[in-house]
């Protein structure tokens, strides 16, 4: 197999896995909420770092998002990515899963040859795991969903993945695209003098608007999003405690009594 050409799909989060709601207009609440690069992700970055210290060859990480979706694709860089593209352009806002995927989608082919795709399992914030299947999809390559380990065997790719009740090896050709989990391996610590070099000026990282990448405005956004969001809220509970005091005996017979009452037993 010759030199591998690996593209890493990263997505900026807020950091919490508890994304608070607008209610008024149902969009996420990023305000004054730090930003990280998605945890899976940094899994999928050390699996393609992996790859390539093997194998040798190049890793290119993409992400889709606003101009400050700069700061993780410098992390990136820091871990000891080659290079990177920040797909970045009004036209992209609103942008749902198909909208995403088209949109990542379109920049992996406009990069040409590639023989592996890799993207984190889910997003902490959409929660979807729609993006990797979706961009196979469009790229019309087979896929490997939850690999927790990736090797390449003569010219396809040996995959271990995680299944319902314990885990399979599957075999594939490239190019693929594989999403892993966070039981793949221990990304790497960032190299301070990869990541000071990753805010100099001549950083390889290439800023990509929707024309780069030859994409029909159509497909991307708002405009390319056939899921309409019409409600989102956060579900109350009102729950009632009724604190039971006394003798145990007592306690106990007037818990039984509650739990018939209630239809329980
Ligand atoms: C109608 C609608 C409007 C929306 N509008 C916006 C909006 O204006 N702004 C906004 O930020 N979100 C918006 N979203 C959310 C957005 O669609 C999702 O966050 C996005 O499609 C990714 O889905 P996910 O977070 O579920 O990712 P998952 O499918 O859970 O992510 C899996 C993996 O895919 C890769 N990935 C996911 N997203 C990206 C990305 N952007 N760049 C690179 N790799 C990625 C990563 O490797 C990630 O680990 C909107 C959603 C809907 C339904």
């Amino acid at each position: 197999m010759d030199k591998l050409d690996i593209k890493v799909l990263i997505k900026q989060v807020p950091n919490t896995s508890e994304v608070k709601i607008d209610p008024h207009t149902g969009t996420l609440m990023r305000e004054g909420m730090e930003s990280i690069i998605n945890p899976d992700d940094l899994h999928a970055i050390e699996a393609a770092l992996q790859l390539r210290d093997t194998h040798g060859g190049k890793v290119t990480a993409i992400s889709m998002g606003p101009p400050q979706a700069k700061d993780v694709l410098r992390e990136a860089l820091g871990m000891g990515v080659d290079e990177c593209i920040l797909l970045t352009d009004r036209a992209f806002a609103g942008a749902d899963t198909l909208a995403t995927s088209y949109t990542l989608g379109k920049c992996v082919l406009r990069l040409g040859r590639f023989d592996l795709v890799i993207a984190g399992h889910q997003a902490i914030d959409g929660d979807t795991a729609q993006i990797g299947p979706q961009v196979a999809e469009f790229l019309g390559i087979p896929q490997v969903i939850r690999a927790i380990r990736l090797e390449i065997r003569g010219d396809g790719l040996l995959a271990e993945r995680t299944a319902e009740e314990g885990t399979e090896i599957v075999k594939s050709t490239l190019p693929a695209l594989v999403t892993v989990t966070k039981e793949a391996n221990d990304p790497r610590y960032l190299f301070v003098p990869l990541l000071m070099a990753a805010f100099e000026e001549d950083a390889p990282i290439r800023v990509w608007g929707g024309n780069d990448i030859g994409a029909d405005e159509a497909g991307t956004g708002l405009k390319g999003s056939p899921t309409r969001v019409r409600r989102t809220f956060t579900p109350s509970h009102n729950k009632k405690i009724e604190r039971l005091n006394g003798m145990p005996a007592d306690m106990a017979r007037t818990l039984v009594e509650r739990l018939r009452e209630r239809k329980v037993i």
